[in-house]
């Protein structure tokens, strides 16, 4: 059994603050030990005797650590001790080789001086590929963020789609930059697309917009707009993301990077079928010829083709269940911590 602590601080006694920092403490534990849920045998929270408003175990079951047994205690009164501290000891059965890393953040810094570390995982590919399926995958798994970068282009296309624009005038689109708005937020863990404040997560799944966005992509000023934006997020938390530039421009060092690939035919099926589930009737043989030209249109253009980095593991999915591939990408991961 070897025991993670992580620590915290909050600034006010309120409910809010308690959920929001019990929530980044734990992912931060999480991440920074690449732990999954089934290497958790229970969790042990303690607060400082001037927290009242809200038990951290219980913001913790909310944000969904109800996998494994969660008990709550106060901490005893010691004189000096920092104010409004909210702690968590995980019993893991970790393997015997992987060193624990505790988490301090926020005031809890101060009493030690190992802080987090954030980890990114790499996942580039072709469309159709499983890329999304498996980051989702992932990011549930080991508790962090999924940032879906194809959705942040496909928000630009849109852009241009609406407003009459061809995505391949380089001129046109430069233009439309400085109004373009893209952002990121999450819902309950899954990610909303918001262009111009507008919630277009649903709008860019339309079949038209895939090929605006693999045209719209290939600008170099809209690559630098939305890699810098890409980079913050990463920055700031573990993430699993997937796109086409992952590993090579977004993040070089990303610690761990997979290219997932497969035959354009099977790619075409998963694409065919996600596309019938949500009531998009398209012609199979179309969707495949779309899909190899925007094959072609990614690999061959200028700024950040889609390719393998040199480091990254290479998956073919073609003939493997997505349980086996996550599978096989997680025995990587955990081989590599
Ligand atoms: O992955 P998805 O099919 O949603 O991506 C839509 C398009 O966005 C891709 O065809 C590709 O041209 C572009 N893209 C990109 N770089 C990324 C992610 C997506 O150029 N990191």
């Amino acid at each position: 059994m070897k025991i993670i602590r992580g620590a915290t601080t909050i600034v006010k006694d309120t409910v809010e603050e308690i959920k929001a920092a019990v929530s980044e403490m734990m992912q931060a534990v999480f991440a920074k030990n690449v732990l999954l849920k089934e290497q958790v045998c229970g969790f042990l929270f303690s607060l400082t005797t001037d927290i009242h408003t809200y038990h951290p175990a219980k913001a913790a079951r909310e944000c969904g650590y109800d996998f494994a047994p969660l008990f709550a205690c106060t901490e005893p009164e010691i004189a000096g001790q920092l104010p409004l501290c909210i702690r968590v000891m995980v019993f893991t059965e970790l393997p015997a080789g992987q060193a624990v890393q505790h988490v301090y953040l926020k005031g809890a810094r101060a009493l030690r001086t190992d802080i987090s570390e954030i980890f990114n995982i790499a996942l580039d590919g072709p469309a159709g590929s499983g890329k999304s399926t498996i980051a989702k995958a992932l990011a549930k798994d080991y508790n962090i963020l999924y940032l879906d970068t194809g959705a942040m282009y496909r928000a630009c296309g849109l852009k241009a789609l609406r407003l009459g624009i061809a995505p391949t005038d380089a001129e046109a689109v430069e233009k439309m930059l400085p109004n373009l708005d893209v952002k990121v937020e999450y819902v309950d863990g899954s990610q909303r697309t918001i262009l111009d404040g507008e919630d277009v997560s649903l709008a860019i799944r339309e079949n038209a917009v895939s090929m605006a966005a693999s045209h719209i992509s290939a600008h170099s000023s809209v690559r630098v707009k939305m890699v810098e934006l890409q980079r913050e997020i990463a920055a700031r938390m573990s993430c699993v993301l997937d796109g086409r530039d992952i590993g090579t421009v977004v993040l070089p060092n990303a610690k761990y990077k997979f290219f997932i690939t497969a035959d354009s035919k099977v790619r075409a099926q998963r694409r065919y079928d996600e596309l019938l589930s949500r009531g998009q009737l398209v012609d199979f043989d179309k969707l495949h010829a779309e899909i190899v030209q925007r094959d072609k249109q990614d690999s061959e253009r200028k700024t950040a083709p889609l390719k393998a980095a040199d480091d990254a593991v290479i998956v073919d999915t073609s003939a493997l269940t997505i349980e086996q591939v996550i599978a096989k990408i997680k025995s990587v991961i955990q081989s590599q911590i």
